[in-house]
């Protein structure tokens, strides 16, 4: 799978990519080679191809924004996929960091709020050779009930806590990764792990997001 061009004008951006991200201390071979692999220009919007390899991130359309490949990696890692799993992500964006997590597991479901996006997305994965990603429109926050149980969950927009539907749908030993906080710059890239006694989180540093919108912005619901 891939949708790798012949002669891509890009290889050698992306190799110098991927040095810069090793070089910042992410280790899991499997997700440098899958961004070796990924054309993350074919993810931008067309004026923004020449700096897709650049380490930032990029707006893509809606205001939204496609993350810091050092940002895509590190989440990417600390997702733990060794290749047979069942993942979501939550904010699918421009489809760039589902197009990486479908080469890291079995299968992919991304969820993306905005209709506009969502549309968009579905026709790029599909013309970069990423079509076997699932894709929805709707609030991520309910996750995905009928492809639960998932291994691990990815949330690509900054909440100010983990949705209580997305814990339900993760198996024990299951990982959640997301930037957690205030968005879009009070967030901490935090990965909480399911156990039998309840959450165990684990912060990895400061992270600016877009905002999570919809069901999490208003209080939890009173138990
Ligand atoms: N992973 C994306 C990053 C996109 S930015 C990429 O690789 O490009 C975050 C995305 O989260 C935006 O597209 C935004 O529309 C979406 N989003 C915000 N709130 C959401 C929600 N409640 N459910 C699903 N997506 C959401």
């Amino acid at each position: 799978m891939g949708g790798r061009e012949v002669g891509d004008p890009y290889e050698d951006a992306r190799r110098a990519m991927v040095a810069l991200i090793e070089r910042y201390g992410v280790r899991d071979r499997r997700v440098l080679d899958a961004m070796l692999e990924v054309p993350r220009h074919l993810f931008v919007p067309e004026e923004q191809r020449r700096r897709a390899y650049e380490d930032h991130p990029l707006p893509i359309e809606c205001g939204q924004t496609i993350s810091q490949p050092y940002i895509v990696a590190l989440m990417s890692e600390l997702m733990e996929l060794r290749g047979g799993e069942r993942v979501l992500e939550v904010g699918t964006g421009s489809g760039y960091q589902a197009a990486v997590l479908s080469l890291l597991a079995a299968e992919v479901y991304g969820v993306e709020y905005r209709r506009e996006l969502f549309e968009r997305v579905k026709t790029r994965l599909a013309e970069a050779g990423y079509g076997d990603v699932h894709l929805r429109c709707g609030d991520g926050y309910w996750g995905w009930p009928e492809a639960a149980p998932f291994d691990a969950v990815m949330i690509t927009c900054g909440a100010p806590r983990v949705p209580e539907p997305l814990i339900e749908q993760l198996k024990t030993g299951g990982r959640i990764v997301l930037p957690l906080g205030r968005p879009p710059h009070s967030l901490s890239l935090v990965r909480f792990r399911k156990t039998s006694r309840g959450l165990v989180k684990d912060s990895r540093g400061a992270v600016s997001f877009v905002p999570m919108r919809g069901r999490v912005e208003r209080p939890p619901e009173e138990k």
